[in-house]
């Protein structure tokens, strides 16, 4: 199982790089392949979690959320042109309506991941029928992801507990990383690693392309250049920012380190002294908010609301 691991990680890396030197060394390209093991469960991601995927100076892990969607091809173009590969934490609902799309994203080398079936609005954390409901809208999305994204078929029927599913990149990001301690147990039971963020591009704000390159950019700085970096490729905004941004990642001399499902635990950096979780106090902030949103969805296990269509 080890070495059958490390062997995938290896022909990954080798791809990555053959990649790379096709592209030519006027692009960006994907330096470095990272295995990443989530055996015993792996909390990452410096804005809510103690600890990270260590990262050399000038190294970026590129990671979007919320697609499927139709501005999703035009960043698969983008990632593609400059020989990129990144990690995808899809919706599984958006993974039904797209499933071609969530498809496309494995087929050009990213890693597609979790990131619940309906991304309920009050979150994870104050979705009406607790933590119960919750698992129920995570394993749904997951085979949701697995069945579009991996092409995974269920001929004796689909799992109903996360135990008996094989996930191809077992890695899941809690919409608006809202965690529950339940949630964090059940994840680490299943081997299945909870990635945050080190940074973000805050592109749930509607702001122009050029604002957005220069907001990441000048977080990437003020990080010490270099981290995990969260954008959401169902905004259009982002969609037109990101060859912006691949190009601007190549002139500074940024490298581009791709995730991949691997065996094993980590690797994992611990946080810098003086640590807090930022996510945490937003959370908090935005209780109030959240919790009148759980009333407005209403009862039942998750809000189902048909598939996004073009
Ligand atoms: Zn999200």
């Amino acid at each position: 199982m080890r070495i059958a691991g490390a062997l995938i990680a290896l022909l990954a890396g080798l791809g990555g790089a053959a990649a790379a030197a096709e592209c030519g060394p006027d692009k960006l390209g994907t330096s470095r392949i990272v295995s990443v093991g989530t055996q015993g469960g792996l909390e990452v991601g410096l804005k809510t979690y103690p600890r990270t995927i260590p990262l050399a100076d000038h190294e970026v892990i590129l990671t979007f959320d919320d697609g499927p969607a139709a501005t999703t091809p035009a960043i698969l173009k983008a990632l593609a042109d400059q020989c990129v590969r990144a990690t995808f934490f899809d919706i599984g609902r958006n993974a039904d309506g797209m499933p071609e799309i969530a498809r496309q994203e494995v087929l050009e080398g990213h890693t597609v991941a979790h990131h619940t079936w309906s991304h309920p609005q009050p979150t994870l954390r104050y979705l009406p029928g607790g933590d119960a409901a919750a698992r129920a809208d995570v394993l749904r999305g997951m085979i949701s992801v697995e069945k579009a994204a991996y092409g995974q078929t269920f001929p004796e029927g689909e799992p109903k507990d996360l135990k008996d599913l094989k996930l191809h990149a077992p890695f899941f990001r809690f919409p608006g990383f809202a965690d529950t301690q339940d949630l964090r147990d059940w994840f680490a039971a299943n081997n299945v690693g909870i990635f945050g963020v080190d940074l973000w591009a805050s592109d749930w704000i509607q702001m122009t392309p050029e604002e957005e390159l220069k907001l990441v950019m000048g977080r990437l700085e003020k990080n010490g250049h270099k981290g995990m970096l969260l954008m959401h490729d169902n905004h259009p905004w982002t969609a037109e920012m990101v060859p912006m941004l691949l190009s601007e990642l190549k002139a500074k001399g940024y490298r581009i380190v791709h995730m991949v499902a691997g065996p094993g635990n980590g690797p994992t950096v611990p946080a810098p002294q003086g640590w807090f979780s930022e996510t945490e106090r937003v959370i908090g902030a935005l209780k109030p908010r959240l919790e009148k949103s759980a009333v407005k969805v209403g009862p039942g296990p998750f809000p189902v609301k048909p598939a996004p269509v073009e």
